[in-house]
This record gives C-alpha cells, structure tokens and sequence, in this order.
C-alpha cells in the first residue's frame, strides 16, 4: 500500500511505479484535497493506470460530486465517510475491487499490442474484439518507430497489418477471431460431446441461463460467436440495472457474469458460431457449428439476441469501420478528440454513446427521425443530454448519403420537415438504429414471427391449438419453443421486453423451466 497526502504526491508516486513498470491495482482518493480534489487525481492518474480500480471517498454533502465523477473517471465505487466499522464498510470493497481486478488478464496479456492503420476496417475489427473480450491491449500506428521495431523484428512489413504481437512473443497476420481467441487464452473448443444445456449467445440472458444452469449442477456450455456481453457489453453506462445506483459500465457488469458463471462450472466457448439446431422428434438436441463439428445437449437456451440494423444510404457500406460503425465502438472514443461526430438514434443506447462520447469529442450531434427523443429515450437519459453542452440534438433529420476516399470525410443530411438536404464534414458516425434477430439459421426448425423472434409458450397456440409437429400432451412452457426442450430468452424472444433486467431474469427463468422437462422426460 502506498499512502501519499496530496494529489500531486500521489501522482509523482503513480509515475514512480508506472516506470518501474509495476502494477496499481486499485486508487482510493479523498474527494477533498488541497490544490487537486479526488476526481481531478483520478482522472490523471487513470491515464497511467487505466485498469486500476477506483475509489472516491466522500462526505455526505459530496455525493453529487461522486456521481459526477462515475461518468468522468468511471468510478467503481465510492465510500461515503465515515467508513466505520472498516470491516463491514470498507475492507470488502476493496477486497471485491482487488479480486475483479486479479481476474482480469492482465499481468501478462497486458503487452499484447496490436499494429495497424488508422483507417482500416480489419484493424478496428481485431480492436474491437479484444476490447469486447476485455483483453487489455497497445495499439500501435504503422508509423509509430516501436511498430516499425516490431513487425522487422517479425520479418513482416506494413503490408502486412493488421498484426497482433502477443505476450509470448507470436506474431498474428491478418488474424481471425479464432486465431485471437486461442492466442489471448478465450477457450473455443468444447470439453465435452455432451450436456444437460447448451446455451447459444452470451449476453445478459445466455449470462444469466450460464450462471443459474451452472450453479444449479446442471452440465452448461455457453457458446458464444464474439464476445460475452452482447449489446449490454457495449453499453457505456447501465443506469437501470437493478442494484447498481450509481449504474455500471456494460464491460464491468458483462465482467463480473462472466466469472460468476466460470465460477459455478459453466464453459464458455468464444468465436463459435451455431448454424444450425437439429434434433425434432428426439429427446437429444444437436447445435452444429460453422466447421460442421457439433454438441449434443438434453436442452438448449436460444439467447441470441438481435444486431443493428444497416443504415441504407449511398456510400456508407464501403466505409464501415472506416469511419462508419454500428454500435457504440468506445475503441473509437479517443480517437474522437476534438472532433464532430455523428451519432443516429433515438434510443437508450444512443443517448448513452452520445453522453459518452461527450467526454472525447468536440461536439456530438444526434440525427433522430422523429420530433425529439421523449417517444424512444428514457427520461433520465434526455435529463442528462439536455445538462451536457457539446451534444446537439438534430429532429427531423437522416443520413441519406456518405463519402470519403479512405475513410469517411462527409455526411449528407436531410432535414424530413423541408426536404433539403446539406453536407457535413465529419470522420465519425454511430449508428444505433432499431434491431432485427439473426435467426435464419433456425430455419424450420423452430418458429418464429414474421420479423424473425422466436415464438414461445402461449404465444404458440394458435387459437388454443398446440404447434405443428408438437407431440408432447402438455403445452408448451412458457419460454419453451415450438422444439420441446428449446427455450428462448431476452431479446431474440417474440414481444420479449429489451431490457438487461428482463435478459437476465429470462435467462433464470428458462433454467427452472429446464429443470421441469427434465424431471418429465
Ligand atoms: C449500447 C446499448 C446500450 C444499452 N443500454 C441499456 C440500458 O441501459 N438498460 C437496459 O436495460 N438495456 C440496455 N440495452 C439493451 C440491452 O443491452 C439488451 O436488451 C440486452 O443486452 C439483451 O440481452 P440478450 O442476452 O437477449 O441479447 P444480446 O445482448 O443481443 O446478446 C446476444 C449474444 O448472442 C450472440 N449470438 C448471436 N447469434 C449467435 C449464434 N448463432 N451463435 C453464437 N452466438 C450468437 C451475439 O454475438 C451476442 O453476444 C442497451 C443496448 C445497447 C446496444
């Protein structure tokens, strides 16, 4: 433990440790301080340590403050004095803080660094992976001298990036997610033919169907394409999660999931994707991978979620990962100094990157159809819009058009209430517009509506008739598909509500529903 009086001592001992090229493991500052207060401290010392967990302490008068600073410098936690008794208040949450920062892999994986281009979309593709698998990682520009050292080191040019160098040493061309995945130590093979769940999708409700099935004794494999999380992982702040008053990031909260379901048992297999389910007419069901190798289950947890919807408008594909991206993409943010960007969406998730992305950019203009934000975004968001001076909110108005040569330059607008339209020059759009499920895979195999959600329980029986094909002499449960054995839960699920409480609780639930077709087989 290193103590220090002030902010700028901790600082000068911050630098000391950073050179010496140890660890900080977890901050505690004094909000008030002389000359620099907590969050001014912890928002410079995060540059050196960015993995540190951070702490506030604070008087009861100071609260606001601490709020504040949860967005600033993404405050894990803070103390309110006094903290008596220290073992009831203050020692378990550094504990807690210490072991989430132990799980991390950090020690090691820390110097994985990744060499690329600025504008190239497979190099925002591999940041954007180990980002999303919480994979710490230096990203390095093909004119950088230590990039330079490091692909002659590997006898590559800069013809060849992207390249990830790992911590041991390995040099990955042009790597595949699987490639990544193997090399930062994310399991992708099965350990086992057989088991009593087989979960397809790792956001909150593939999460939450792991941890439940897994803590229950139940044989669990969560088999997930990308990364855990799902959209919740890309979440910047989750304010309405129940027992998070202060919100969490959705990497903390898909962080802490993730553990909880290793803990209890479950596996989890990453860069897998299910393309197909079999199994009509048997007690056994069959997920088969995109490699034509597959795992049996006795059940199986559809949790899949949905993905952003394309923007249709001239000359935005091309550019996708160049300046286009769907999703928040915080990989971007600081890249976004100073600079105008553009976000479409009138969503929760939209509001949330636009407060985020404040922070970082000059100004964030927010492009929404409609009249104003009041019909798709929560109250609380637009509160917190409305208090942010560099984020404009732009009615009434599309994209209809982009361009650029190797990356995106310029954006066309339209205005919906006159028809004109007019040119923007940017580097930088979000987009967060509605969602679709990707459920072809399923074909018809299980039904679904007709935007592609699967259909569950009473929404199944067409004026009291149970589905075709279905033989059992009871109904469908209630998040049960037309497969017996196959549940749906969160988004991916018909007329499901698309809220990270409800992912989880769905997931928990299909897991005690599980249980009851069990005991009945
Ligand atoms: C930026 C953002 C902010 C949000 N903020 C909030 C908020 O503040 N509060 C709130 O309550 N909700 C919020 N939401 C909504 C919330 O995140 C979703 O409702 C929730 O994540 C749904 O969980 P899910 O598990 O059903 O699906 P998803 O989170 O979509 O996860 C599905 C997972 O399945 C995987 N997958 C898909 N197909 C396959 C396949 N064939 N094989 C293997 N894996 C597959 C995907 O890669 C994905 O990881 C936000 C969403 C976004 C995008």
């Amino acid at each position: 433990m290193v103590r220090a009086e002030s902010g700028d001592s901790a600082l000068e001992a911050i630098r000391e440790i950073k050179l010496r090229g140890e660890q900080v493991a977890v901050m505690l500052a004094d909000y008030r301080m002389p000359h620099m207060n907590g969050i001014q401290f912890l928002e410079q010392a995060m540059e050196f340590f960015p993995l540190a967990r951070r702490v506030l302490l604070t008087a009861y008068a100071d609260t606001d403050a601490a709020i504040d600073a949860i967005n600033l410098v993404d405050l894990d936690h803070y103390l309110l004095k006094p903290w008596n008794p220290p073992e009831e208040k203050l020692y378990p949450v550094v504990d807690a803080l210490l072991d989430a920062w132990l799980a991390t892999p950090d020690t090691s994986i820390q110097e994985t660094r990744v060499i690329g281009h600025r504008w190239s979309a497979p190099s925002f593709a591999v940041r954007d992976f180990l980002a999303r698998n919480l994979v710490p990682y230096r990203w390095l520009l093909t004119d950088d001298p230590e990039a330079a050292r490091l692909l002659a080191a590997a006898g590559l040019t800069e013809a060849d990036v992207p390249v990830v160098v790992t911590p041991d040493g390995k040099s990955l061309v042009k790597p595949t997610e699987a490639d990544l995945a193997a090399h930062v130590g994310l399991s992708t093979t099965p350990a086992s033919e057989f088991y009593d769940v087989a979960v397809v999708g790792a956001g909150p409700a593939g999460l939450g169907a792991a941890v439940y099935g897994a803590s229950e004794g139940l044989r669990t494999v969560l088999v997930e394409q990308r990364a855990t999380g799902g959209q919740a992982g890309q979440s910047s702040r989750i304010e309405n999660y129940l027992g998070f008053p202060n919100g969490v990031s959705g990497a903390q909260l898909t962080d802490r999931a993730r553990r909880q379901a290793l803990r209890f048992g479950a596996e989890l297999l990453t860069t897998r994707e299910v393309v197909g389910l079999e199994g009509g007419g048997t007690t056994t069901r069959l997920l088969r991978f995109g490699d034509g190798t597959a795992i049996a289950a006795h059940t199986v947890v559809l949790a899949t979620g949905v993905s952003y919807r394309r923007l249709d408008a001239p000359g935005l594909d091309e550019l996708t990962g160049r300046g286009v991206f769907y999703g928040s993409a915080s990989t971007e943010a600081p890249s976004c100094a100073d600079q105008e960007i553009y976000i479409v969406g009138g969503a929760n998730s939209a509001g949330q990157a636009a407060v985020y992305f404040s922070h970082y950019a000059r100004r964030v203009h927010i492009l929404v159809r409609g009249d104003d934000l009041s019909r798709s975004m929560s109250h609380y968001l637009i509160d917190q819009i409305k208090d942010v001076p560099n984020i404009e909110v732009h009615p009434r108005t599309t994209v209809v058009g982009g361009e650029g040569s190797d990356h995106l330059e310029r954006l066309t607008l339209c205005d919906g209430r006159t028809g004109t339209t007019r040119t923007v020059d940017t580097s930088w759009l979000f987009v967060f517009i509605g969602a679709e499920p990707r459920t072809d895979w399923l074909g018809d195999a299980i039904a679904r509506d007709r935007h592609g959600f699967v259909l569950t329980g009473p929404d199944l029986l067409a004026e009291g008739r149970r589905p075709a094909g279905w033989a059992l002499p009871r109904d469908p449960y209630h998040l049960e598909s037309s497969m017996p054995g196959v549940f749906a839960a969160g988004d991916v699920r018909s007329d499901s509500v698309k809220r990270v409480a409800s992912a989880v609780g769905e997931g928990a639930m299909a897991v005690s529903l599980i249980h009851r077709y069990l005991e009945a087989q």
